[in-house]
């Protein structure tokens, strides 16, 4: 005891002289931004206004698109849930950050950007779906959903323990998120504020303000609803994500049963815990929303392709709602920010996990290398620093989001983090060595079916392997955007073939690391 204090009497002139050369350097130093990441779940940039979609409008997403960047490449290193936040937190590709599949827990002790940031003196918070399984590293706060978390009534839990919380949860999250951000945080410090929605995820209960948007309107079906998947590997008609034959009619759709007493079978099953949840009000009102539509449902006993059709605008119109209340909770937090004097100096991000499947070869559901769940949205909106309307075709990966964070705050980004920062790229001369492909990695067995796979994405052409059939899948997007006809063997491919093969081995034995047994 004694020692220490002499050692701190010894030290203490010193530490004044550190204090004061820092408090010179803060006034000349312009301050670092804050940084407000908005991340939802399943969200496809098909149904962002500003990514040109045909189903629905998004105007406060927009307004990022309408002040900052829209990363038009912008695509995902393994398209689910679990190992996507993993990517985004570390940097790096699945095998080097552990979580491979939804069933793996992340390590929390690695390095990851909030941490960093943390240790740099930011105030950092993480607020809404978390799904790592272990609790948060890196945040001064956090107040996270269980799991996947519920639509209604929804559990937080927190150093404090779980507490529920009245509501639906696009509006909870915002408002824990607006909480710190009025009196959670250290104003004297700049910001991290990660608030991260459990929309629009399965099972897409929409909030009741939203409920019956789209009920007055007819959504253009995709071109592909009713794809046969000819030319494509065995892997696709082999997975299970059909709206068709995998879609249920009270869970998913919304479709109470005729009878009401008789034993729900399967998912259905599921429906009754979210709507045990729900107060006697919310699930009249959740209810009433669909009764007049599920009754001229059982009357008109639908078949074939009429059925899919009926179950797509179901689906459609729901997985819409819901990102209704997403785009209502960015306008609440951008106006937060104006109304505050703190737009000017941080730098907002709109992502989303992965992309889905709206409808596309008949799907529903993520997984596939295929454009509609490879591909992320990813706008930025940081006034002064980035361009205003920009867009930017780059090839672009989870694994930036990271060093592009760090690269805001003025942090070292350190080397093992294997992606790059994106802020060059929007610079007067953009890097020209940038990659010119991106890999991709699918782990997961078990739900949906979907085969273990691995592939290269150029600007032009994707090549995958679906290892455990060895068959290949060859697209041409320029010619093929909807990647309906696969190339693979075809006369004239051979160059190309060969090229993208040596591509894809090259980048697994960088990203892929064969010792990991998963998936082989
Ligand atoms: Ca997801």
């Amino acid at each position: 005891m004694k020692v220490h204090r002499q050692s701190l009497q010894h030290h203490l002139p010193a530490l004044i002289l550190i204090t004061s050369i820092a408090s010179a350097q803060e006034m000349v130093k312009p301050s670092r931004p804050n940084i407000l990441f908005i991340f939802s779940d399943d969200h496809s940039s098909a149904a962002i206004s500003a990514y040109g979609s045909r189903i629905n409008t998004t105007p406060n997403i927009d307004r990022l698109a309408a002040e900052g960047v829209t990363f038009d490449s912008m695509f995902c290193t393994n398209s689910i849930c679990a190992p996507s936040r993993a990517v985004v937190l570390s940097g790096k590709h699945s095998p080097a950050n552990g979580v491979m599949d939804n069933g793996n827990v992340f390590d929390g002790t690695q390095v990851t950007f909030p941490k960093l940031l943390q240790a740099a003196g930011y105030s950092t918070a993480l607020i809404g779906k978390w799904h790592l399984k272990k609790d948060p590293t890196g945040f001064d706060h956090w107040e996270v959903l269980p799991g996947q978390g519920d639509y209604y009534n929804p559990d937080f839990l927190s150093p404090e323990g779980k507490k529920r919380h009245e509501g639906y949860v696009t509006d909870i999250t915002t408002d824990l998120a607006l909480d710190w951000l009025e009196s959670g945080r250290d104003q004297s410090r700049p910001f991290l504020l990660m608030c991260q929605h459990k929309a629009p995820h399965r099972s897409w209960m929409p909030g009741l303000d939203h409920i019956n948007d789209f009920d007055d309107v007819t959504i253009p079906e995709p071109e592909t609803l009713f794809d046969d998947y000819s030319t494509r590997s065995d892997a696709a008609r082999m997975q299970e994500m059909e709206i068709d034959r995998h879609m249920y009619l009270y869970y998913d759709l919304k479709v109470t049963p005729e009878d009401r007493e008789a034993e729900l079978k399967g998912p259905d099953r599921w429906t009754m815990g979210a709507h045990g949840r729900m107060t006697e009000a919310q699930l009249n009102a959740f209810e009433a929303a669909y009764a007049e539509e599920n009754a001229a449902f059982h009357a008109a006993k639908l078949e074939g392709r009429e059925l899919v059709s009926w179950k797509y605008q179901r689906y459609i119109k729901n997985y819409l709602a819901c990102i209704a209340g997403v785009d209502d909770s960015v306008g609440r937090l951008l106006d937060y920010l104006e109304e505050n004097g703190l737009a000017e100096n941080t730098l907002v991000v709109y992502s989303s996990d992965q992309g889905f499947y709206l409808g596309e070869h008949g799907w529903y559901d993520k997984r596939w290398m295929y454009e509609p769940s490879l591909r992320m949205p990813f706008l930025a909106r940081w006034p002064g620093k980035l361009p205003a309307g920009k867009r930017d075709a780059h090839l672009a990966q989870n694994i930036d989001f990271a060093p592009t964070f760090l690269d805001a705050a003025g942090v070292d980004v350190p080397e093992e983090i294997q992606g790059h920062s994106l802020l060059p790229l929007l610079s007067k001369s953009p890097p020209t060595d940038w990659r010119d492909e991106i890999y991709y990695e699918y782990f997961e067995r078990g739900i949906h079916a979907v085969q273990p796979h691995r592939g290269v994405r150029t600007a032009r052409y994707k090549l995958m392997h679906i290892h455990g059939l060895d068959q290949w899948e060859l697209y041409d997007l320029q010619e093929d955007p909807q990647e309906l006809n696969n190339l693979y063997g075809v006369e004239g491919t051979t160059e190309i073939t060969a090229d993208l093969k040596s591509r894809l081995e090259r980048l697994r034995l960088i990203y892929g690391q064969t010792e990991v047994s998963q998936g082989e």
